[in-house]
């Protein structure tokens, strides 16, 4: 029978890649924690309406993106293709607004329907933060120089971030009158897809990746010169304040981000490693979001970072563990037959209890290609029993570095063990 293949889009992370993995996941969950933020998991699947709203229609996730299904009870049912929107979603559910600031970050899989390519998968995963309750600035840099900071632990150093305001509601609205304006008169040298934006949602044009678009964008208005007081004085303190953190920041008046919720500052951090798909990061503030699905009227802010695209950035860094690192092992179990396996099992118990990483061989092949297996593993120890050691009650304990080798009472053994290692 021929087997199956993993789905188009989704791949499998395999040992030894799984190490750099788990150094990227605690990575994040420090660097969260020493920035005041606690971890929230939301499940994998939600009810499809609450992305439709908050991300909006007209935008790439829920116009083409998004893994939407019927149960067998008929709800229509979503893969996540984001956190953001779960993470309100369960602090309205389970009140966790009632006491603020509320500062949570999550990291696990999302799902998008897009066309599979170094850097974009259809199954992929994101880290991420939300911090609610704080209007001003300073939660604004406070994320960003998260974000720069999981990253310098990364040993990604090379970044490019770009940042924007896209204002409140009120001065968003006038610019999008005057951006429409200017649009509708150039709409025939649009991309189709722009041109279908015009109506649905013209701010998402200004984040055209067409390159017929581009011309028009650039003599288009822009959004800084429509920011109402309130929203330049924002934007100017990020600036400040990314300025004295020693923080460098391009502001680039056409990012805008994919995403409907966003409100005053939006920003993306990208890597000149990665080529095409170089945004490593983007977040910015939603101080809509949390009214807008059900909530009181809560400011937030937060990034998403994708895990694989920073594993691709730090690889080519060389600042990982190399993706051929062996597992250390402290000792290999050497047995010669049957009947020296069984006995060795309960000492490897308790060698493996008392807190080392030891392992036995359970394919009864040649002693030397176990030796030299248990070589390769990095052990330093070898306890080897064959039927001579049986008939003493002992194994032969062999330094794999040195080759010297004394006999140890299989009773003493652990604590032997322990003794060599400590
Ligand atoms: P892009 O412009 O690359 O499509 P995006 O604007 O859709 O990115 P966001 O929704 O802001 O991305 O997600 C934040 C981060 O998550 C991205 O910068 C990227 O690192 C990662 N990401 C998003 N979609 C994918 C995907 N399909 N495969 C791998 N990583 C992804
Ligand atoms: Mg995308």
């Amino acid at each position: 029978m021929k087997h199956s293949t993993a789905p188009r889009g989704t791949v499998d992370i395999l040992p030894p890649e799984t190490a750099q993995w788990q150094v990227l996941e605690r990575l994040i969950d420090e660097t969260c924690t020493r920035f005041g933020y606690r971890e929230i998991r939301t499940p994998i699947f939600e009810s499809t309406e609450v992305f439709v709203k908050p991300i909006g229609e007209g935008t790439d996730i829920v116009d083409k993106e998004m893994y939407t299904f019927t149960d067998r009870a008929g709800r229509s049912l979503t893969l996540r293709p984001e956190l953001t929107a779960p993470v309100v979603r369960a602090a309205l559910q389970h009140n966790l607004l009632a006491s603020l600031p509320l500062k949570l970050y999550y990291r696990g899989p999302i799902f998008r329907y897009e066309r599979p390519q170094k850097g974009r998968y259809r199954q992929a995963h994101q880290w991420g933060v939300e911090c609610f309750g704080a209007p001003g600035p300073e939660a604004d840099v406070e994320i960003i120089s998260l974000g720069l900071e999981a990253m310098r632990r990364a040993g990604i150093t090379d970044y490019r971030l770009e940042i924007n305001s896209l204002g409140c509601e009120t001065c968003r609205a006038r610019f999008r009158e005057a951006l429409v304006a200017f649009l509708r008169d150039r709409a025939s040298s649009l991309s189709p897809t722009s041109r279908d934006r015009l109506s649905r949602n013209p701010l998402r044009i200004l984040d055209s990746k067409e390159p017929a678009d581009h011309d028009v964008l650039l003599q288009a208005p822009t959004m800084d010169g429509f920011l109402c007081s309130a929203c330049a004085e924002h934007f100017a303190a990020v600036r400040t304040l990314l300025e004295a953190m020693g923080i460098r920041a391009l502001h680039n008046p056409h990012i805008v981000r994919g995403l409907d919720y966003y409100t005053r500052t939006v920003f993306e951090i990208s890597s000149t490693h990665l080529g095409a798909q170089n945004t490593v990061c983007g977040g910015g503030r939603y101080d809509g979001l949390v009214k807008a699905m059900g909530g009181p009227s809560i400011p937030g802010v937060g990034l998403a970072m994708g895990m694989e695209r920073m594993l691709l950035v730090a690889r080519e860094a060389g600042t990982l563990p190399a993706r051929d690192g062996k597992p250390a092992l402290d000792v290999a179990f050497v047995a010669l037959d049957e009947a020296s396996a069984h006995l060795l099992v309960p000492v490897l118990n308790s060698v493996r209890r008392l807190g080392y990483a030891a392992d036995m061989d359970y394919t009864r092949r040649a002693i030397d290609k176990q030796l030299r297996a248990a070589g390769d593993s990095g052990a330093r120890w070898a306890v080897i029993v064959g039927e001579d050691e049986r008939a003493t009650g002992a194994a032969t304990v062999q330094n794999l570095v040195t080759r010297e080798r004394v006999r140890v009472g299989l009773d003493e053994l652990p604590a032997d063990i322990a003794r060599r290692l400590a």
